[in-house]
Order: C-alpha cells, then structure tokens, then sequence
C-alpha cells in the first residue's frame, strides 16, 4: 500500500515567524501520520525554525530546492548537508518555476537527483506532461521524457526512495480547473513510464503525486483516483483553515 502524501509549496510566501505560527497553528490537528504523510515546503531561511516547531508532529519539512553539492564553494545554494543536518526530510527538485524563471535545465536537476539521493534526501521530481516514443525491449512505448532525462543514473534501488509529482504545465499557479480524470492519466502514465524503465514491482510501490491547481473543492476526488498518491498543493495550502480542510480529508 502506498501511503497518500499531502505536500504544500509555499513558494516565497511566509517570513520565518508567519512559518512557525501556521506549524504551531496546525501541528496538533494533523491526521494520523501512520496513514498519510503531511509535509511544508517554505522557503529556505524558514526550514530550520519550521522543523524545530514541527517537533514529533510528524509534519515533513520540504526543501524546495538544493545544490548538486554536498557543501563548499557555492555561493547563495543550499547545501545538501545543510539540509540533512537540519533533519530536512525531502528536496523539491525541478519544479516548473525554477525551470522557467531560472533557467534550470534537465541536466541540471539530475545532477540534484543524483546528489540528494546520495546524501539520504528524499527528492520530489517534479515533472511535466512532455512524451516522447522510445523502443524498449522490441515495442514501441511512450515516456515521459522529461522524467526519463532527470532520473539518469538512478539505480533500482535509489529509485525506490523516489517521490514524483506530475504537474502540467497548464495547470500550475494558473487557477485552471484541476480535472481528476487529467490528473490521473498523467499519473498513470508516469508510472507506465517507470515500469518499463525499472520494474511492475518498484512502479508499484513508488509514490506518485499531482500538482497544479489543487484546492479544497477538488483535493478528494483528485485524491481518491487510483493511480494519484498525493498532492503538491501552491495557493490553496497558504491559509490555515483551508490547509487544514484538505488534510482533515484523510
Ligand atoms: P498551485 O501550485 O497549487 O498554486 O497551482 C502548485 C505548485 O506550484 O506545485
């Protein structure tokens, strides 16, 4: 059984006090941990405080983004050991804005892949809808490319401690009607894509999520579609009673 993942992105919203009021706000009207996980991601200067707050909650802390480097040299990233030691649980790696605004590229988010698997940071790969043919093993499949070019390198068993988030391009930060019916095709597919590059068994078990769009008006149809593990919910996750009506859900 996958165990559903409910992950808010605040993008550059919330100063570091606002972040650990909303943690303190919420932290004890979480469901039940042991049967879906609930996880922030804020922006960098707030993850700290945020996961000091979050205290035995259960409450994941997301990074949204990391460097490719353990530590060193790099000014302004942030360090993948930075974030380990902070106890941060999962990197946000690729989303649609750093591949828009700051011309990140697919070369550029494997080697992040690459590194926080390493390091023990659980990456969410955010990817979109592109396909492209590709032979495999004699027949003709489609896969998502953009996924496919970030996850080079990826073994069997790195694989495994993977999350993906499906999110149209469309669909992000654009106030279209998330469609159920959408976000599971895209979901499926994601995980076709996954059984012919890897296996049935580990596409079986690897959390999927969607993204774009999500609200507390559509979070449990979107949800209770089969191939859909969880949600990255943007605008909707940054008011209290409307995050906590989405999580409340489950
Ligand atoms: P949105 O953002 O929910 O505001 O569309 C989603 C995201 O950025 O992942």
């Amino acid at each position: 059984m996958r165990k559903p993942f409910i992950a808010a992105n605040w993008k550059m919203h919330k100063n570091v006090q606002e972040s650990v009021d909303f943690v303190k706000a919420i932290k004890d009207k979480l469901p039940d941990p042991q049967k879906v996980e609930v996880g922030i991601a804020p922006q960098s200067i707030a993850l700290h405080s945020m996961k000091q707050a979050a205290g035995k909650s259960g409450l994941k802390i997301i990074a949204q983004n990391c460097a490719a480097e353990y530590s060193g040299p790099y000014t302004g990233e942030i360090s993948l050991r930075g974030l380990r030691d902070s106890g941060i649980d999962y990197a946000m790696l690729g989303h649609i804005e750093r591949r828009r605004l700051f011309n990140e590229n697919n070369k550029a988010v494997n080697k992040k892949v690459l590194a926080a698997v390493q390091m023990g940071v659980t990456p969410i790969i955010c990817t979109d809808e592109e396909m492209v043919q590709k032979e495999i093993n004699g027949e003709i499949h489609y896969v998502f490319s953009q996924l496919m070019s970030v996850l080079h390198g990826i073994s069997m068993d790195q694989i495994k401690n993977v999350v993906i988030s499906y999110e149209p391009t469309w669909a992000v930060g654009a106030g279209q009607h998330a469609n159920p019916t959408m976000a599971e095709e895209g979901c499926r597919q994601i995980r076709r894509t996954i059984a012919d590059v890897y296996t049935y068994e580990i596409a079986d078990k690897i959390r999927i999520l969607y993204g774009g769009s999500v609200n507390p008006a559509n979070i449990k149809k979107i949800m209770g579609k089969p191939d859909v593990d969880g949600v990255l919910i943007g605008r909707a996750s940054l008011d209290v009673d409307s995050f906590l009506q989405m999580v409340q859900h489950f």
